[in-house]
């Protein structure tokens, strides 16, 4: 076709409002959709970045991160505070005495650990297992923002004051508001669970009853959401 007659039918066909012309030869195709990246592609891509920056003030003093793990399409993250001597070395949350404890009461309740996705507010350990400090803290809060929002759980479990310190940014006595929910600051469509950490129920067994009702809610809140 003349190529000014070409430009004129383009034209008009626009008028008319048709936005693409296809010829025969030319079949429409559907617009390929850009796979959308696993969840666990992109954790993966976090830790690499966590390495490469090295931005918690904690990383020197310890054998290196100990990043977050179990499924990463889990609806629940259980958050701890930070990890101990053997986490560190292991490079594994949760699996000392605490963690050991927390798993025989995941499967209490019917959870099976590697079914959850486990994680620390801070990514490294404390000289001597000290609770971190506030600007320690700050300094690894933007990890687990965006670890939480890669995997983006119905439910955020706070073992402890110093995870619900993280996520909430509150310092209420754990004692007192734990079995409550709250919305999660950051996104409100999750919800945030208070609760005991492990370690402080190991060493107030009375507290073992009061932790179990707890999980059993994390139960019900999960089936729920
Ligand atoms: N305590 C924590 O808070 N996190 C761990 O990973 C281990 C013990």
């Amino acid at each position: 076709m003349n190529p000014r007659k070409l430009i004129a039918t383009a034209r008009a066909l626009r008028e008319l409002g048709f936005d693409e012309v296809y010829t025969t030869e030319e079949r429409y195709k559907e617009p390929v959709k850009e796979e959308k990246e696993d969840k666990a592609e992109l954790l993966r891509k976090l830790y690499q970045q966590m390495e490469e920056e090295r931005k918690c003030i904690l990383y020197e003093g310890a054998s290196g991160y100990v990043f977050g793990e179990g499924d990463p399409n889990s609806p629940v993250v259980f958050v701890g505070e930070a990890p101990g001597e053997e986490e560190d070395k292991l490079k594994r949350p949760f699996v000392g005495r605490a963690g050991q404890y927390l798993n025989s009461k995941l499967e209490q309740v019917g959870l099976k650990r590697e079914k959850v996705y486990i994680t620390n507010v801070v990514k490294s350990r404390p000289p001597g297992n000290r609770a971190p400090t506030r600007e320690e803290m700050l300094t690894c809060l933007s990890y687990l923002r965006k670890e939480i929002e890669i995997i983006n759980p119905k439910l955020l479990v706070c073992l402890g004051s110093t995870a619900m310190k993280g996520i909430l940014g509150k310092e209420y006595p754990i004692t007192k508001y734990r079995g409550q929910t709250f919305p999660y600051p950051y996104n409100p469509s999750i919800k945030v669970f208070l609760t005991y950490h492990p370690a402080y129920v190991l060493r107030n067994p009375s507290a073992d009853k009061e932790f179990t009702e707890d999980l059993k809610k994390v139960v019900q809140l999960i089936s729920q959401a």
